[in-house]
């Protein structure tokens, strides 16, 4: 396999083409609607992908926040580029040795899915020849490109989408690394270094959806194929295996296909609305009323290939569904999983012979309102079976929550750039290059040497600290005067463990100021450090004060004496076990301990007085 990725950082210096707040809003100020139409580009062709959007004749619907303005409703031209963000994109070139381009020439990309007022994304090469080493292997970058980011999507419903002006227009630095990638291990590691590399600028937004990262993934035999929208670095690893796998299945279906001599039939699809009157529930339901229909097609050689095959959770029926999904159907019913909602066996002999299929001969159906729509529908899902008759085919893919990905329009060809005439070329003289070479931040390797010489912390603490994005607070909390050792824990293990277990309730995000006071509790023995996720979560759960946080959740007041005392009450109660398993005794009891002293004492404190409860009995004769 081979992956490459792209990168899109938002910048935190306002936005690209005009003054207004970079701020997502709630406040909606006006709202007004536009439809869009696919043109062709510099060279005149319609990109395909553009013309499957325009097809599907939604309405747009824009919000207006308070500081929306007439650039954002695309009513005024563009006002000049940003060049604090130029410098940012700038910056990031120069960090991994790439080649800024004489004259930024800003171009228009077509982009008809109404995320932008204009129906297009405006778009500026910055830099190409870059290159990035992880792991001691070189990755190129071959370009380095500044973006104006999309509306957000706020809603969907049938035949329109409703987009917020907010994001519009916040710059992007759009990274792009070659296809060097053969992991989905190599694929996390080098957007942790990307995201650590843009971060050094100082000049990017935080939080969720302030990156995304696009993944192309292609199978060997396969194809390209991207998966648009990655929000949680953690998950590359697992899209892009998950992807692989995709396309073995693909290509695996493929081999049986020719085998079988499969093909798709272009013939019109069949009406058997009359045969489906009868059916009590599920889709079909409505068969015959309202204009409801149902119609049907036939593809030879391709029974028992469209279910999951044993151990697998590929399907090519949901690929499938998912183009009969692309032109606003709730998706499709396929042989290979009938009988079911509500088709009985008798039914599925009777569509079989209308159809005059044989045995390997599979059959999908699509139910609508509007026969036209159900039609097109089944002619995305010839183009989809032809497809599969070839192997994998280019697609643009949406990311799910659990690592899946499904299909969202066909990858967009090179007919969507011309030139942006209202902003005039930016000529980058060297001096300006120079200027900011001569300014270059601290790139994430010496960043981390930096970390492990001045702190003696270990590499894999170090690690965590610069790619989790904790640097400036480690630092802030060690210039206190806190142990290193202390501060990296409760950032790197404390402190996301708390996060990542609350599921209720707003995101908790301490200020420095607090996590300073659990620091110093815990410095000055209020609390052990084994005490500090459960002041954490007590904070969390809303506790106004760390000292309040203590109190309330008994984590005071346990004594040195009375840690002594329940030691030896433990080792008590088990002296038998302590002499006949003797060194074996040790965990099973410090298991018990430690739950009993629930973070109240230093885990080294209990590990301590127990070694010396034991050998004291264990030299005593009975
Ligand atoms: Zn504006």
């Amino acid at each position: 396999m081979k992956a490459g990725l792209e990168v899109h950082q938002q910048l935190s210096v306002g936005k690209l083409f005009c003054a207004c707040s970079p701020e997502l809003s709630e406040e909606v100020t006006y709202a007004f609607t536009r439809s869009l139409r696919a043109a062709g580009g510099e060279n005149r062709a319609v990109d395909i992908a553009a013309a499957l959007q325009a097809s599907r004749g939604l309405v747009y619907r824009y919000e207006a926040v308070p500081s929306s303005c007439l650039v954002e409703m695309d009513e005024e031209p563009p006002h000049p580029l940003n060049e604090a963000a130029l410098d940012a994109a700038l910056t990031f070139a120069l960090l991994v040795n790439a080649r800024p381009v004489d004259e930024i020439e800003v171009m228009r990309k077509i982009v008809v899915d109404g995320s932008n007022t204009t129906g297009f994304q405006r778009t500026a090469l910055v830099a190409t020849d870059g290159t990035l080493e992880v792991g001691g292997k070189r990755y190129s970058i071959p370009t380095i490109c500044l973006e104006e980011d999309a509306a957000r999507k706020v809603r969907e419903s049938p035949g329109e989408v409703t987009y917020r002006l907010d994001r519009l227009g916040i710059p992007l630095v759009e990274v792009a690394t070659g296809p060097e990638i053969v992991s989905g291990a190599e694929g996390r590691e080098v957007a942790e270094e990307i995201g650590a590399l843009l971060r050094a600028t100082r000049r990017v937004r935080r939080g969720i959806g302030t990156v995304r990262e696009d993944v192309n993934v292609s199978a060997e035999g396969g194809h390209r194929v991207e998966v648009k929208g990655v929000q949680e670095l953690r998950l590359i690893q697992e899209y892009v295996e998950r992807e692989v796998g995709r396309q073995k299945f693909l290509l695996e279906i493929r081999e049986v296909l020719v085998r079988r001599h499969a093909r798709v039939p272009s013939d019109p699809p069949r009406d058997l609305t009359e045969l489906f009157r009868e059916v009590p529930t599920g889709p079909f339901s409505g068969a015959g009323k309202g204009g409801q229909v149902v119609l049907g097609i036939s593809l030879p050689g391709f029974a028992g290939l469209l279910r999951s095959p044993p151990g697998s959770e590929e399907r090519l029926g949901r690929e499938l569904a998912d183009y009969a999904r692309s032109v606003g159907l709730r998706g499709l019913v396929h042989s290979d999983e009938l009988p079911a909602y509500g088709v009985s066996s008798e039914l599925v002999l009777t569509l079989r012979t209308r159809l005059s299929l044989s045995e390997p001969d599979a059959f999908v159906l699509v139910t609508d309102r509007s026969v036209e729509r159900a039609r097109s529908a089944l002619e995305r899902v010839r183009d989809r079976a032809r497809a599969a008759l070839e192997g994998v085919p280019g697609e643009t893919r949406d990311p799910l929550p659990d690592g899946r990905t499904r299909f969202s329009r066909p990858l967009p060809g090179r007919d969507r750039m011309y030139p942006e005439t209202d902003i005039p070329p930016i000529p980058i003289p060297g001096a300006r290059v120079d200027r900011l070479r001569a300014n270059l931040p601290e790139r994430p390797q010496e960043l981390k040497a930096r970390l492990a010489r001045t702190h003696g912390l270990p590499d894999e603490v170090v690690r965590q600290l610069v790619y989790g994005d904790l640097v400036e607070r480690f630092e802030w909390l060690a210039a206190k005067g806190h142990s290193p050792n202390l501060v990296a824990r409760l950032l790197t293990q404390d402190l996301p463990a708390v996060i990542s277990e609350r599921v209720e309730g707003p995101l908790f995000d301490p200020t420095n100021d607090l996590l300073d006071e659990v620091l110093k509790a815990t410095e000055e023995g209020r609390i052990a450090k084994e005490g500090v996720p459960t002041v954490l979560r007590a904070l969390a759960s809303g506790e106004p004060t760390v000292g309040v946080a203590i109190e309330q959740t008994g984590l005071s007041g346990f004594s040195k004496e009375e840690l002594l005392e329940l030691v030896r009450k433990v080792v008590g109660e088990n002296i038998d076990m302590i002499r006949s398993k003797g060194d074996a005794a040790f965990s099973p009891l410090m298991g018990d301990l430690m739950r009993e002293v629930r973070g109240r004492r230093d885990g080294r404190e209990v590990s301590e007085a127990l070694r010396a409860e034991i050998a004291r009995v264990r030299t005593t004769p009975r």
